[in-house]
């Protein structure tokens, strides 16, 4: 078995969920009393948060590589990032690293290939919705993706996260906000699927309730890490 190294608290209310059903994965898969052996460094996200709002993302790059090198040093065998807006820095961070960081773009990506669905929405945080990093990670992989352009949505989209979900806060009104827009983009941009771009939007919305296929970068990233854990990958 591969050893995981997590960097986690991006949030820890998300977090919990990468910790729970990697081991319930793992354990289903492999049978018996098998757990993951995973290393987790959890920040303080507070912190980080405060450097997000002061632009100061050199800063965040940084202390992210220098804690994917503790757990390379201890042990792990690869990294994983459980948040989408830190892979804004995922490049700098494998720069200093000898293992591979596996990115949640890419287990994304490859869901969506397996049902064959090319144009897809993402929502997420601000950077994720307005940068360029998932993005065009993902549209390498061949995607065509279409993201909210209207401000007020993607203030909205992102107080949410940031407000809300990020403090385990779960609220309808929301969710009616969310689904709002994702059908907006069905209808006006004929999206196939729609990729929940941030650890977090799982807790608000289900599945079952979007007419389109849904893509959790949560899930689709722990299946990954759980085929790499077991050397499926
Ligand atoms: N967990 C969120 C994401 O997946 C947002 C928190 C963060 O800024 O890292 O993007």
């Amino acid at each position: 078995m591969k050893k995981i190294g997590l960097i986690g608290g991006m949030s820890f209310e998300s977090s919990v969920h990468y910790y729970e059903r990697i081991n319930k994965q793992v354990n289903e898969k492999a049978g018996g009393l098998t757990s993951a052996e995973m290393l987790i460094y959890n920040v303080n996200f507070s912190e980080i948060r405060k450097l997000m709002l002061n632009n100061k993302w050199d800063e965040i790059g940084e202390e992210l590589a220098r804690i994917a090198k503790t757990l390379e040093k201890a042990g792990a065998d690869y990294i994983a990032i459980a948040t989408n807006t830190m892979h804004k820095l995922a490049d700098h961070v494998q720069s200093k690293i000898e293992i591979p960081l596996i990115h949640i773009a890419d287990c994304v990506a490859d869901k969506c290939k397996k049902q064959n669905i090319k144009k897809v929405g993402l929502i997420g945080t601000k950077y994720t919705m307005v940068e360029d990093f998932l993005k065009k990670r993902l549209e390498d992989k061949g995607l065509e993706i279409t993201t909210p352009r209207i401000e007020n949505e993607i203030k909205e989209i992102d107080r949410i996260i940031f407000e809300e979900l990020c403090k385990g806060t779960i609220k309808e009104k929301s969710k009616d906000y969310y689904i709002k827009i994702i059908n907006k983009m069905v209808k006006e941009n004929n999206i196939e699927g729609i990729i929940f771009g941030c650890t977090e939007i799982e807790m608000l919305i289900k599945k079952d309730e979007l007419n389109i296929p849904v893509f959790d970068t949560t899930q689709c990233h722990i299946d990954a890490l759980v085929d790499y854990c077991l050397e499926k990958k």
